[in-house]
């Protein structure tokens, strides 16, 4: 079992965009309470790595290939790029983060627009050419620019909506696939 129900977003959307698979290399943002890090952990096996990064500290316990940094992607520090160096270029950038939500509309999607920069940011230093992209973002105005700006960036960009619970009714995922740029293998 997983230890956040927010599992299910990504199982879906690896089961229609073949995602995750033995021996990759993943980079999974925003990772804690660890769910998405879990199942992406299970699905690279053990020949396989997962570096996980989040603000938040997690009791849960990661299989050998899973490196878990507690971090701010903004101000990342020694361990965290260690790991980036060590294990670049990535097949798969993952980023589930979301912002603490103030309430008011305007500082939650600014907020949520600076998180999905510096994940294409982090994405673009580390994932290897062809990779592929996955973020959450949440509706409004500036969500349309920033898929303009993965489509430049990768062979093709994907909208998935997860069946929706009401408060997370804005959030929407953008699957970028095929890296056009970064290291080869
Ligand atoms: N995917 C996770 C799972 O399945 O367990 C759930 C992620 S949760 C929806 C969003 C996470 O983004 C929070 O744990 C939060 O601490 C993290 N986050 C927000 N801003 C961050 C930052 N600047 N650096 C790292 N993590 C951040």
């Amino acid at each position: 079992s997983y230890p956040a129900r927010s599992v299910y977003k990504l199982k879906e959307m690896d089961k229609r965009f073949s995602l995750l698979k033995p021996g990759m290399k993943a980079l999974d943002l925003g990772a804690a309470p660890g769910s998405w890090t879990l199942y992406a952990a299970e699905r690279v096996g053990s020949k396989g790595v997962v570096v996980g990064v989040d603000l938040q500290e997690t009791e849960t316990k990661f299989p050998e290939q899973v490196r878990f940094f507690v971090d701010d992607v903004f101000e990342p520090r020694a361990g965290f790029l260690g790991a980036l160096k060590e294990y670049a270029p990535f097949d798969i950038v993952l980023s589930d983060m979301a912002p603490k939500t103030t309430g008011n509309k305007f500082t939650d999607q600014a907020r949520s627009m600076n998180l999905v920069e510096e994940a294409l940011a982090l994405a673009h230093n580390c994932l290897i050419n062809g990779g592929n992209f996955v973020v959450k973002i949440f509706m409004g105005p500036d969500a349309d620019a920033y898929r303009h700006e993965l489509m430049q960036h990768f062979r093709s960009v994907k909208t998935f909506k997860p069946k929706s619970s009401r408060s997370e009714s804005k959030e929407i995922f953008y699957v970028g696939l095929g890296f056009k740029g970064g290291q080869d293998a």
